[in-house]
Parts: structure tokens; C-alpha cells; sequence
């Protein structure tokens, strides 16, 4: 007989009528339930024991989780937004009430399968939900980590307002973590112009470049935690310095939360350049 829980280790959650397809008949999906093999999360919806919460909470929804969780659970960086599940129900699904509901419900077009929801739709609610700076920086993450190609950019630039697509066509791939996509999103706003993973002797390469003088940092991606990090990126500002570059750095906290002190900083290192 098929396995409907290694069938559903790969979802997490399926409708049974899916199920079937692969041979599990109602009989061996009700087996399975009474072994306590699966889960039944409700009629016809069944999940493994390995899915994540929230993706069983939207498939009791009668969705996909979507927005930040879905990104979120595919390894894409994403700003830390409501910790709500979104749940898409397709175009013209029907909500199920359930237990404990927090859901917030999309109902948008697409082909919706119970699970999470793959990663282009999963950008394109977002940018909806969580506005432009949300949008990019899980965008550049989507498209650096490889699970977005050509043909899925163009189709997410598509699918945005008309005011959102220059988005995508600032977007590149090679922004390691969503503070540098920040960060770079900001200052363009500005009009502030950078060169982005510059190669620099004796110092590598850094994030950006301003004015071929000043260095940015965006700091606290992973790579720069523990003494030894902060013992080579100390090296690092005492070669830039001595190849006549300013190096600021800035973390999570500050472009997040203390914007006013980053830009006051890199407007006056920027006036020192120019003078
Ligand atoms: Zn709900
Ligand atoms: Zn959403």
C-alpha cells in the first residue's frame, strides 16, 4: 500500500483527494490517521507530523501560508513583520473557521496548493502586504539564494502595480543579506549613488563604495559575529584607511530602528569626501 505519511513529508500537508493520485484510497489515508502515522487537520486535509505549524494552521485556513512566513521558511531574509500567518486562498477559495484563528487572507489569483506557497507568489503578496522595502530585500535574498530565474522575475515584475516594478529592475544578485539591500534601497532613494561588492587591496571586498572613498558595512549578516570577525574587520578598516578609505559600519539595529544616525553619518563622511 502507498505511504500517505512519506507522501506528506514532502508538502506537509495535501488534500486527500491529491493523495489519491498516488493510490491512497480514503481507506489507507483513515488507516494512517488511526495508526497516528498522519494527522488529520480537517475533512479531507491531512498533514504530516513534521509540517510546520503555520502551515497546518493555513491549511485548517483552507490555504497556503504565504507573505514573510513563506519566504521565511524557504531560507529568504525578510524583514521581521506581524507574526500573523497570511494565508492564500486562491482567487476564490473559502475559509474554514477554525480554533485559535489569527490568519490574515488573501484571496488572490493563481494556482493555490495547500503547503507553502512558492516563492513568486509568496513576493508578490508581500509586496502587497508589507510595502516596497519588504518586497526588495526578500526579492534580492530570493534571487541571490537561486530560487527565482529569469522567467519568474519578469513574471513577478508583471504582476506588481505599475508603480512597484522599477523594484525588480534596481534589484541584483548578489546582495549577501537584506540590510545591504536596505541600505542600497535608501540611499538610491536619495539619490546617493554606490558601487556595490567592491574589491579593494589588502582589504577584499566590501559592500559599498561611495564616492570611491567611503566604505559601508552592513554588518551583523552572519559572517561578521564572534572575536575572530571582529579582529579581521578591524584589519580590514586599517588597510582601507591606509588605501585612503573611510570605513563605516552599520548593523541590523541601526539601519533598522536608528536610520536618522546611519544617514546623519554617511551625509557627513559623504561632505568630508567632497570637500
Ligand atoms: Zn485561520
Ligand atoms: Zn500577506
Amino acid at each position: 500500500m502507498p505511504d500517505p505519511a512519506a507522501l506528506l513529508e514532502i508538502r506537509g500537508v495535501a488534500r486527500g483527494v491529491d493523495l489519491r493520485a498516488f493510490g491512497c484510497t480514503r481507506n489507507h489515508l483513515a488507516t494512517a490517521v488511526a495508526r497516528g502515522e498522519i494527522h488529520r487537520v480537517r475533512d479531507g486535509v491531512f498533514a504530516s507530523h513534521t509540517a510546520p505549524p503555520e502551515v497546518v494552521t493555513a491549511a485548517a485556513h483552507g490555504g497556503a501560508l504565504t507573505c514573510a512566513k513563506a519566504l521565511h521558511h524557504r531560507g529568504i531574509w525578510t524583514l521581521a513583520e506581524d507574526d500573523r500567518p497570511h494565508v492564500w486562498l486562491g482567487a476564490g477559495g473559502r475559509p474554514h473557521p477554525h480554533p485559535d484563528c489569527r490568519c490574515v487572507v488573501h484571496f488572490r489569483a493563481g494556482t493555490m496548493r495547500l503547503g507553502l506557497a512558492d516563492v513568486e507568489h509568496a513576493l508578490i503578496h508581500a509586496f502587497h502586504c508589507h510595502g516596497d522595502e519588504f518586497f526588495f530585500a526578500a526579492f534580492e535574498s530570493a534571487w541571490n539564494k537561486m530560487l527565482i530565474g529569469s522567467a519568474a522575475r519578469s513574471r513577478i515584475r508583471a504582476a506588481l502595480p505599475t508603480a512597484g516594478r522599477w523594484l525588480v529592475d534596481l534589484a541584483r544578485p548578489d546582495a549577501e543579506s537584506g540590510l545591504e539591500s536596505i541600505l542600497r534601497l535608501r540611499l538610491h532613494l536619495l539619490g546617493i549613488r554606490l558601487e556595490c561588492q567592491v574589491r579593494i587591496p589588502d582589504v577584499g571586498r566590501v559592500d559599498f563604495v561611495i564616492e570611491g572613498r567611503i566604505i559601508l558595512e552592513a554588518d551583523g549578516k552572519g559572517n561578521h559575529d564572534g572575536l575572530s570577525h571582529r579582529h579581521r574587520d578591524l584589519q580590514r578598516d586599517a588597510a582601507a584607511s591606509r588605501h585612503g578609505y573611510e570605513t563605516l559600519r552599520f548593523d541590523y539595529a541601526m539601519i533598522i530602528h536608528d536610520w536618522d544616525t546611519v544617514l546623519a553619518a554617511i551625509l557627513a563622511a559623504l561632505a568630508r569626501a567632497r570637500a
